[in-house]
C-alpha cells in the first residue's frame, strides 16, 4: 500500500516501540589504548573501551528527553533462553562462552572481552530483541527498536567477532522464520560489514542479508569475509547476500544514493514480509572506528527512505536492532535523525546538527555505486 501523507502526531499507527533493559549495561570492555585492553606504559590515561555503557546511556536519555520522546512507548526487555540461540548459533560455540563466564572472562578474539557480567548482558540483548521482534509480529506495533549492547552483527554461528557474542538480530530472524515468515529483508548500515548476519543466512533465500558499509576487507581470523560484492551467498542463497563496500569519506550524498539506487530497488524485487534495519552510528562523520562522514541529515533520510520501502512491501514493519557507534554524542543525535526519518517528522521535531560540517566530494563514492549497480545487474539472477 502507498504511504500516507506523513503523520505529525504520536498515534498508533506512528509509534515506536522502544524495547531495552538496564542490566546490558553491565557489560564492561575494559580499557587500554583504544580496543586492545593493552597498557603501552607511556600514558596517564587509559581510555575506555569504544563499545561501552556510555554510549548507550546517552542513547536512552534523548529518546526520553529529545523532541521524539512523545512518539516512543518503552517496554522492559528480558533475557534470551540458551535454547532460543541454537537456531543461529552452534552449540559448541554458546557452550564455549558459558564455559568463559564461567572462568571469569576470557578475550575471544581482537577487541573482543567477555568479562564478569557481559555474558549476562549479552543474553539480555538478544531477549531483547526477540521480544522486539515478537511484539511486531504479534501484531501490537509496526516500528520497534532493540537497544542493545553488546552488538551482534559480527557474530557468526560459531565465532565471536568485532565486540559482538550472539547475533542478536539473526536469531530474531529465526524467530520469525518460525513463526511463518517467508521473506525478511536485512538492511545493515553500521560502517562496518555485518558479516555475521550474511554467514548465518548465507545458503537462504528467505532472508536476503544487504549492507552498506567501509570497503575495510577482512580483519583476521576472526572476520575472514571481505564484504565484496562478489560475496553473493552460496546454493539457495546465491543472490541474496549484496554487499555495497564504499570508500573511505562517502558522505551523505553516496550513502543516500547507495540505499536508493542499490538498496531499495533489491528490496522492491525481494518483497518482504518485514524489514529488519540493522543500525550502527559508527558510519558518522565523528565515529573514532570509521571514516564515512555521514551526517545526522544523511541518517535521517535513509530512516525515510527505509519507511517508505516498509509502507510498499511490508505494511510498514520494521524492526531496528542497535549495533554499533562510538562517538558518545554524535551517535546519540545521529539516532534521533535517523528515528526522525523513520517516523516522517518534520518541522520543530528535527534536532539541528551540533557538530557537522565536514565538506563532501561525492564524485568517487558515486562512481563506485554505478560501478555495483552494474556489477549487480550482471551476476545477480533476481536483480535482472
Ligand atoms: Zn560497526
Amino acid at each position: 500500500m502507498a504511504s500516507e501523507s506523513p503523520s505529525h502526531s504520536p498515534d498508533d499507527f506512528n509509534r515506536l516501540h522502544v524495547f531495552w533493559h538496564e542490566g546490558m549495561l553491565k557489560h564492561d570492555a575494559g580499557g587500554g589504548v583504544f580496543d586492545t585492553g593493552m597498557d603501552p606504559g607511556f600514558l596517564d590515561v587509559l581510555e575506555r573501551h569504544p563499545e561501552n555503557a556510555d554510549r548507550i546511556r546517552n542513547m536512552v536519555s534523548i529518546l526520553k528527553r529529545g523532541p521524539i520522546a512523545p512518539f516512543v512507548s518503552w517496554h522492559q526487555g528480558r533475557s534470551a533462553l540458551i535454547s532460543e540461540l541454537l537456531p543461529f548459533h552452534k552449540q559448541e560455540y554458546i557452550d564455549e562462552l558459558i564455559e568463559a563466564d564461567k572462568s571469569g572472562g576470557k578475550m575471544l578474539c581482537a577487541g573482543t572481552f567477555l568479562n564478569p557480567g557481559s555474558w549476562e548482558a549479552a543474553l539480555l540483548a538478544t531477549g531483547t530483541t526477540l521480544s522486539a521482534m515478537k511484539y511486531i509480529l504479534d501484531g501490537h506495533g509496526k516500528l520497534s527498536y532493540a537497544l542493545v549492547r553488546p552488538p551482534g552483527h559480527h557474530a557468526q554461528p560459531s565465532r565471536a567477532d568485532g565486540y559482538c557474542f550472539l547475533n542478536n538480530a539473526g536469531v530474531a530472524i529465526h524467530s520469525a522464520l518460525d513463526s511463518g515468515i517467508r521473506r525478511v529483508a536485512v538492511i545493515d548500515i553500521d560502517v562496518h560489514y555485518g558479516n555475521g548476519t550474511a554467514e548465518g543466512f548465507y545458503h537462504s533465500d528467505k532472508v536476503l542479508t544487504t549492507s552498506i558499509h567501509m570497503n575495510h576487507g577482512s580483519w583476521g581470523p576472526s572476520h575472514p569475509q571481505k564484504g565484496s560484492v562478489d560475496e553473493l551467498g552460496e546454493g539457495e542463497g546465491f543472490g541474496y547476500n549484496l554487499n555495497v563496500p564504499l570508500p573511505n569519506g562517502t558522505g551523505d550524498k553516496g550513502y543516500v544514493r547507495a540505499m536508493n539506487e542499490l538498496i531499495l530497488p533489491t528490496i522492491r524485487s525481494f518483497d518482504p514480509e518485514i524489514i529488519v534495519l540493522v543500525v550502527g552510528q559508527d558510519s558518522s562523520a565523528f565515529d573514532p572506528n570509521g571514516r564515512q562522514c555521514v551526517t545526522m541529515e544523511g541518517y535521517r533520510e535513509m530512516g525515510r527512505a527505509v519507511r517508505e520501502a516498509a509502507e510498499w512491501h511490508c505494511e510498514g514493519r520494521i524492526l531496528m536492532v542497535q549495533e554499533g557507534g562510538y562517538h558518545p554524542t554524535y551517535s546519540a543525535y545521529c539516532l534521533h535523525a535517523l528515528l526522525e526519518g523513520v517516523l516522517r517528522l518534520s518541522g520543530m521535531l528535527l534536532l539541528s546538527d551540533p557538530v557537522a560540517y565536514y565538506p563532501e566530494d561525492e564524485s568517487v563514492a558515486l562512481s563506485v555505486v554505478d560501478y555495483i549497480k552494474i556489477y549487480q545487474k550482471e551476476f545477480v539472477p533476481f536483480r535482472r
